[in-house]
């Protein structure tokens, strides 16, 4: 993202619009400025804010007199007054950048929007949980700190040690050029995002080796990891990752619970069921 320094009247407005705090006003020149290092193309402020087109330069005079009188021109928090926030023509390995950071982005190797993954939520129809599996979501970068792709090789370099198999629907596994490594395409390593979702799954009783390597690989990295965990239930509602977690001294929350209402397949008992009389 760029600002037209010939249309920017330094009114701030968009400093606090961006997630990154990459925007801010540069009161040598009294324009806005972007930190393109830490800006990661997720056009919050281009999107999320109106574009007014008043004239920059009446716009400065406005703001310049009203100074003099200690009073100030402020637009509506949520406008850019003279439309000066403008989108690069970004390439390849900055497009990366927007893939991940941009909600309405979709992704090339899963066409889903967003961080690019279903994640474990639609197992139902998916399948991609299988029985006696654990499933894991390591998300990187949540809230508000954003994540370089060189710290997420750490973490993917560390899971590949573990032996664990990377989720084949999501778009870090298909950023990786050797999954037995964990390595990713290295021309994205210096390039920034707002969050991604690393995914993979383990047999139950590796759970608790894997939870050790991640939180030596969390002290590492200089951005926020939250770790999700999910596995089938048995008939009675039970996973033996309450126990798993117990053990390894972590609370066991149960966030969401998939009921199995979106099924793929028919459901045999419905199908024996005689039709209603009246029914097509
Ligand atoms: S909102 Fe527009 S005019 Fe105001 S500082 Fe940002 S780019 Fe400049
Ligand atoms: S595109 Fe996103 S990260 Fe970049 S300056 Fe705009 S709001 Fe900030």
């Amino acid at each position: 993202m760029q600002i037209d320094p010939k249309k920017c009247v330094a009114c701030g407005n968009c400093v606090a619009v961006c997630p990154m705090g990459a925007i801010y006003i540069d009161r040598k020149i009294n324009r806005a400025i972007v930190n393109t290092e830490e800006c990661v193309e997720c056009y919050t402020c281009f999107r999320g804010m109106s574009m007014e087109r008043l004239p920059p330069t009446i716009v400065r005079s406005i703001r310049s007199v009203l100074k003099v009188f200690r009073l100030r021109f402020d637009p509506e928090p949520d406008v850019c007054p003279t439309s000066a926030i403008i989108p690069d023509e970004l390439t390849w390995p900055r497009t990366v950048r927007r893939a991940f950071s941009d909600v309405t982005a979709t992704h090339e190797s899963t066409g889903i929007l967003g961080r690019g993954t279903e994640e474990v939520k639609t197992n139902d129809v998916t399948n991609r949980l299988g029985e006696g599996r654990a499933g894991l979501t390591v998300e990187l970068g949540r809230p508000g700190i954003g994540v370089w792709f060189r710290d997420v090789q750490q973490v993917t370099q560390t899971l590949a040690a573990a032996r664990v198999a990377f989720e084949e629907k999501n778009p870090i596994t298909a950023m990786m050029v050797e999954r037995d490594t964990g390595h990713l395409n290295p021309e994205i390593l210096n390039e920034k995002v707002m969050s991604c979702i690393i995914e993979f799954s383990v047999a139950m009783h590796e759970v608790e080796s894997v939870l050790v390597v991640l939180r030596e690989v969390a002290g590492r990295i200089p951005t926020i990891m939250a770790l999700g965990i999910a596995a089938r239930c048995d008939a009675t509602g039970h996973t033996e990752l309450e126990e798993i977690l117990s053990d390894a001294g972590y609370p066991y929350l149960r966030a969401k619970t998939n009921v199995g209402i979106g099924r793929a397949d028919p459901i045999p008992e419905l199908l024996a069921e005689p039709a209603l009389e009246g029914s097509a």
